[in-house]
């Protein structure tokens, strides 16, 4: 259960347990008792607390393509429940306490959402969730829960996306000449691995949960290269040959990779460059799909929100609430909940 906490002074805030709360009736990746709405930004384990509960007692909205992965990875019988509601990104969905709810583009993984909704007595209020950077559109609203992953001011990369890309890409080509490669990610990183390994010659492998999902973004509108599935024949014959490229995320066995092979871990970590090199058969490239200090202050900049609550669950509130009110004096900024 959720511990009480004093209420901040809004419409918005976080409490115990990274419940999101917008106005009174509507929680985003979160079960609350009091509210009959929850909104579902993305499908990370970390916002999916109480799912199961959620759905036999709240209604769920979410984009089309967040419904979509859920089904291949969770739960089967999503499709035959009247409670869930798939709304696309641009398209307003009124609830029926007469407010309206609004999904845009994240850019953090496939179907990733933020959230804003107008609340009855127009007041508009909304939750990043977690994004990644550049955005198409950015919300508008006047209170605003931000994600704070990257809310320090030292988490600022000197390098774009773009050059992370490139420069995983020259290096699985160079691996690949010295043996297998095999390639570790976060869930909506890992799918952009594969458009950028489109390329690659060699058979690109992954297990078949891994597989299941990359059809779900092919259904969705990416292009994305064959992967085989490593425990299928041309999978096995591919392992045998020892010129691969071997896919990992959440619930694979990373086994002794290092051994066969060369290491990549594709996480953001420097600032200074986007890859580290710790030996030849080990190194992490800083492919993130979340956005840095920067971009996050940019991102709150384009809401026009002047009231910000910084999600402190994960930390950096605190800091990222004290660069807000220094940058833009006023902007009431306060972190929640108030210890990380
Ligand atoms: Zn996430």
């Amino acid at each position: 259960m959720t511990k009480p906490q004093p209420r901040g002074d809004g419409s918005v805030d976080v409490l115990d347990g990274r419940v999101i709360r917008l106005g009174a009736r509507v929680v985003c990746d979160a079960w609350e008792s009091d509210c009959p709405y929850r909104v579902q930004t993305h499908i990370h384990d970390d916002h999916m607390a109480g799912f199961e509960t959620s759905t036999g007692l709240q209604d769920l909205i979410m984009s089309p393509a967040t419904f979509d992965l859920l089904v291949a990875e969770r739960n089967a019988a999503l499709p035959y429940r009247d409670n869930i509601h798939r709304i696309p990104y641009g398209e307003p969905h009124d609830l029926d306490d007469g407010s309206t709810l609004l999904l845009q583009n994240a850019n953090h993984m496939l179907g990733s959402s933020q959230v804003a909704l107008t609340l009855p007595n127009g007041v508009r209020v909304g939750y990043s969730g977690d994004f990644g950077w550049p955005l198409d559109s950015i919300m508008e609203v006047d209170e605003l829960v931000v994600d704070s992953t990257y809310g320090s001011p030292e988490s600022i990369r000197r390098y774009s996306q773009g050059d992370a890309e490139s420069a995983l890409l020259e290096l699985v080509f160079e691996r690949l000449r010295h043996g297998p490669v095999h390639v570790v990610a976060f869930r909506g990183t890992i799918e952009r691995v594969v458009q950028v390994l489109a390329e690659v010659t060699e058979p690109i492998m992954a297990s078949e949960g891994l597989i299941r999902t990359l059809s779900v973004y092919r259904q969705n509108g990416l292009a994305l290269p064959d992967v085989e599935d490593v425990a299928s024949d041309a999978g096995r014959h591919a392992e045998a040959l020892g010129r691969y490229v071997r896919l990992y995320t959440k619930g694979d066995a990373l086994g002794n990779a290092e051994a066969s092979g060369t290491k990549i871990v594709c996480r953001a970590f420097s600032r200074e460059r986007p890859v580290e090199t710790f030996s030849d058969r080990s190194h992490r490239v800083g492919l993130s799909n979340h956005a840095d200090f920067e971009e996050t202050m940019a991102f709150i900049e384009g809401t026009g929100a002047r009231r910000v609550v910084t999600d402190n669950t994960r930390g950096h509130g605190v800091e990222l609430a004290f660069a807000i009110r220094e940058r833009w004096p006023h902007v009431k900024a306060e972190p929640r909940p108030y210890s990380a």
